[in-house]
């Protein structure tokens, strides 16, 4: 049957500040099987509402929590404007969402790996064939992604380098998954320690175009680069011959890092300006909770390799868990100063709390239920609380403080003081004076990273649809 001209709306409501790779990639493979794609990404643009009333099949984007929060409150007016189109969520949150993206009126809902099965879903909202089934991690021949239908990259995240000047920043995955488990992370329900890559040509082709659109630096927004050495470092190689004055950030884990330590001067000359490492805690008692795969040794003894290869840290934390306690809060903040983070650090991922989603590892963990409230279905988490009331109280405060203090402008240094008087005034002691910091700023993201950990309210006004 023809499914030529049939619309295919794809909606991301939140991708943390990038133009959005999963709408790019499957416009592409929908367009290749014929369909009419438009892609509306509501961050940065309003809901095309005469493509949504026209639309086949309308398929939401869910990669993280806020983008899910976010996706339920726009559904009711979807299906308002269009009660019969085939409604799709897909991604990463999901199949773990499943039952209550049923209850908004999804009629199918995909993990991750989705081209394929999106192309499968429009056939069905356009034929009758029957839906395809989720969950499947079938490796795939990509294509290269279609980001013409989609805002411009001065739209996003830009870099900020150290001497104030922004440049424009695309965005691309060289791979999918993960081949670890860490107990907290979203990736390991859907992947379960298994990792994709996407074609080396696929992704040059994606760089080229977003260089040719004004990008002079580019994220891979891979769960972790160096899941797969080989692919990643001949992809740098190739992507600094080409390109040889365009810059670019990779995420790693700090296990990677130390077994990878001779890859790290590549890094630096292929052009890599920083490394976002996901340290969480300084605490080995939170890290085997989290079985995040290092040690507080470990973790100090990958800052200190950064640097000793000349790229700098993005450090992420889960600070607020319900192991910590005042005195270990306290600890994580003077080991950033003992550490020179101070600029490193972005002033929100010492104001993050543990996020418990569906499907969770973290459910697994004997000490849980001693902390565990009841799953929230509005904020589709589950409660926790920390044994010392407290601790929840100073993770209010810091949010708070941090919000007010990114809302102002202000400086990290500045903003680390306040969080660094605050703890102290928890514990009923009088802060040390800060030491000067002795490196300045480090280039970084105009939007922050974080996936593990809950949004505080100001982030989902701020990208409310
Ligand atoms: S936290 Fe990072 S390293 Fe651990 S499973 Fe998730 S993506 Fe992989």
């Amino acid at each position: 049957m023809p499914t030529e001209q049939q619309l295919a709306l794809l909606i991301s409501t939140y991708d943390l500040g990038h133009q959005p790779f999963a709408l790019a990639s499957p416009a592409a493979w929908l367009g290749a099987a014929g369909a009419r794609v438009v892609c509306n990404d509501l961050a940065v643009e309003p809901l095309d509402e005469a493509a949504v009333r026209t639309a086949r099949l309308i398929a939401v984007h869910l990669p993280m929590h806020t983008a899910t929060r976010l996706a339920g409150e726009l559904t009711p007016r979807l299906k308002a404007l269009n009660p019969k189109a085939q409604l799709c969520f897909f991604g990463l949150y999901a199949p773990m969402n499943e039952d209550y993206l049923r209850s908004l009126g999804g009629d199918s809902v995909l993990g991750a790996e989705f081209e394929a099965a999106l192309v499968a879903t429009y056939r069905a909202a356009t034929t009758g064939e029957a839906l395809p089934q989720p969950g499947n991690l079938d490796k795939l021949a990509f294509l290269t992604p279609d980001r013409v239908g989609l805002p411009g990259l001065e739209h996003y995240a830009k870099l900020r380098l150290p001497d104030g000047s922004e440049r424009l920043s695309g965005y691309t995955e060289a791979s999918r998954g993960c081949k670890h488990r860490c107990r907290h992370c979203p990736v390991v329900p859907v992947y379960d320690g298994r990792f994709r890559v996407i074609e080396r040509d696929v992704v040059l082709a994606d760089v080229r175009q977003q260089v040719a659109a004004g990008a002079r630096h580019i994220s891979f927004g891979d769960p972790d680069f160096l899941n797969g050495p080989g692919h990643a470092l001949a992809l740098i190689e190739d992507l600094h011959a080409e390109f040889p004055g365009l810059t670019y950030d990779v995420t790693i884990k700090v296990e990677h890092l130390l077994r990878h330590e001779a890859a790290l001067p590549k890094l630096r000359r292929t052009g890599c300006l920083f490394v976002i490492s996901a340290i969480e805690s300084f605490e080995d008692g939170v890290l085997e909770r989290l079985d995040k795969g290092h040690t507080r040794a470990q973790a100090l003894a990958a800052v200190e390799l950064l640097r000793r290869s000349g790229l700098d840290l993005s450090p992420t934390f889960v600070p607020f868990t319900p192991w910590t306690t005042l005195e270990g809060y306290r600890g994580l903040l003077s080991d950033i100063v003992a550490l020179d983070l101070v600029a490193a650090v972005a002033p929100v991922q010492l104001a993050l709390r543990l996020l418990v989603p569906a499907g969770s590892l973290i459910l697994e963990l004997d000490d849980w239920p001693r902390f565990a409230g009841a799953y929230d279905a509005e904020n589709l988490t589950y409660a926790w609380r920390n044994p010392d009331p407290a601790v929840d109280t100073l993770q209010g405060e810091i949010m708070a403080l941090v919000a007010d203090g990114e809302a102002a402008g202000e400086e990290r240094h500045s903003l680390f003081g306040r969080l660094w008087r605050r703890v102290h005034e928890s514990l009923g002691e009088t802060a040390p004076p800060l030491p000067p910091g002795r490196t300045g700023a480090v280039p970084s993201l105009s939007e922050g990273w974080y996936c593990c950990a809950e949004p505080s309210e100001n982030l989902m006004r701020a990208a409310q649809v």
